[in-house]
């Protein structure tokens, strides 16, 4: 099936006379006829339900939808993007290891990696997406055991070279995780490229309506963890009475180790009615990134024109610093644009206060236009020398294009343009 197909009939076939949408199904727990088949639920966890907190019917139809679109054996969702990052990096790294990660990131991922990973002896060395082929590599340590980075950066708006950040992962034998956040796989599938794992923050354009946060982790199945480094997933897990997870689930070791462990032991699964809302979104993703890139790249023309704006990101630009990227990666590049307004941080706001039709608000990739100033809200808690490796200048806004019409785009930025 194509991605349009995928999106309305992936992790769902009813049977004769079920439901034709995905049902809710509120319930914490499943039934059995004795407490023999309790029993044995526990020794086949993947193929039968044991308890809301591992997984549900519900959620289980969005992860096996969004794994299709990915291209993977299996995924999981989470209940934020941060969880999924954290469960991704955790079900690999543990005290005393260290992993690599790109320094063009989300802002809450740049706190999640440089202090909360740290106070569990976790160290996360950034490098930027920009390293040489030999910065990356001199940047691995002997514990090293992954490299993270994002599809398109959040809000730097910078394009990860996959294929080459892959290369050198898998030269020192450790998986690259992608965040394909903004990308989505409609614009780009990091496992074609050699990405390992995937994770989204699914509150943002998969479900583009902001009605749920929510986040997922996507396994390609094509990383060998028995090849050395990775002892978790070769020997006995006695917190799971004695399961070595790559014989017994091979391909699927990865996310069905992150559901048996880290699923049960931190909690972080989504409710079913979430999930529900989230698949609504899905079922019309690919429709609405088509008009989001068309939309995206007539706002950025339209900046790119303007007399107002000393510089602008989008990758989808002929004259965008990642445009090459962007051609080879991605069928296009959305709808975040990053610009900085003449003025500085004071054009800035001049500008967002002036907008009427978009609003000011924390969160991006909506179906309604909205703007936000990184440097004073999601990247807040930075240093000045964090903001610049993640690349979010102080006057930064990242401008969130929407699916109304265009000429109200425009003329709303228009109209605040000419108040700078
Ligand atoms: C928003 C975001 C996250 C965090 O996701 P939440 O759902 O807000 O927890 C992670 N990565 C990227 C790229 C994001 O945009």
């Amino acid at each position: 099936m194509k991605d349009e197909t995928k999106c309305l009939h992936s992790g769902y076939s009813p049977k004769n006379s079920e439901p034709r949408v995905v049902p809710i199904v509120q319930s914490t727990t499943y039934v059995y006829d004795s407490t023999e088949d309790v029993g044995a639920v526990f020794d086949e966890p993947t193929k039968s339900l044991i308890y809301s907190r591992f997984a549900n019917p519900t959620v289980m139809a969005v992860e096996s939808k969004i794994a299709d679109l990915e291209g993977g054996v299996g995924a999981m969702c989470t209940s934020s993007g941060q969880a999924a990052s954290l469960l991704s990096l955790l079900n690999i790294c543990g005290s005393g290891d260290s992993f690599i990660s790109v320094s063009q990131l989300y802002g809450g991922t740049i706190n999640l990696f440089s202090y909360t990973l740290k106070k569990l002896n976790v160290e996360c060395i950034f490098v930027s997406c920009d390293a040489t082929d030999e910065e990356l590599d001199a940047a691995f340590k002997p514990n090293t055991k992954a490299v993270f980075g994002e599809t398109i950066a959040n809000p730097a708006l910078t394009v990860l070279d996959i294929e080459r950040f892959a290369k050198a992962a898998h030269k020192r034998g450790v998986p690259l995780i992608v965040d394909n956040t903004f990308a989505t796989p409609i614009l780009c599938k990091p496992i074609d490229f050699g990405a390992d794992i995937v994770v989204h923050s699914t509150t943002k354009y998969m479900d583009g309506h902001a009605l749920q946060v929510g986040g997922v982790i996507v396994d390609s199945g094509n990383f060998d963890w028995t090849a050395g480094g990775f002892a978790e997933f070769v020997e006995p897990d006695m917190s799971y009475h004695g399961i070595t997870y790559t014989d017994v689930y091979g391909k699927s070791a990865y996310i069905v180790k992150a559901r048996m462990q880290l699923m049960r032991d931190f909690g972080t699964y989504p409710s079913a009615h979430s999930a529900f809302l989230l698949n609504l979104g899905l079922e019309t993703l690919a429709l609405r990134m088509e008009r989001y890139c068309l939309n995206g790249t007539a706002v950025a023309k339209h900046f790119e024109a303007s007399d107002k704006i000393e510089s602008l990101s989008y990758p989808w630009l002929e004259r965008d610093k990642y445009h090459s990227l962007a051609l080879k990666y991605l069928k296009g590049a959305g709808g975040v644009i990053a610009i900085i307004v003449k003025g500085g941080k004071a054009g800035a706001v001049r500008f967002m206060d002036a907008l009427t039709l978009a609003s000011n608000e924390v969160h991006v990739c909506d179906i309604r236009t909205c703007v936000l100033h990184p440097a004073s809200a999601t990247h807040r808690q930075l240093t000045d020398e964090q903001l610049v490796a993640a690349g979010v200048d102080p006057g930064m806004v990242r401008f969130s294009v929407g699916l109304e019409h265009i000429d109200d785009i425009l003329e709303d930025v228009e109209q605040a343009l000419r108040k700078v």
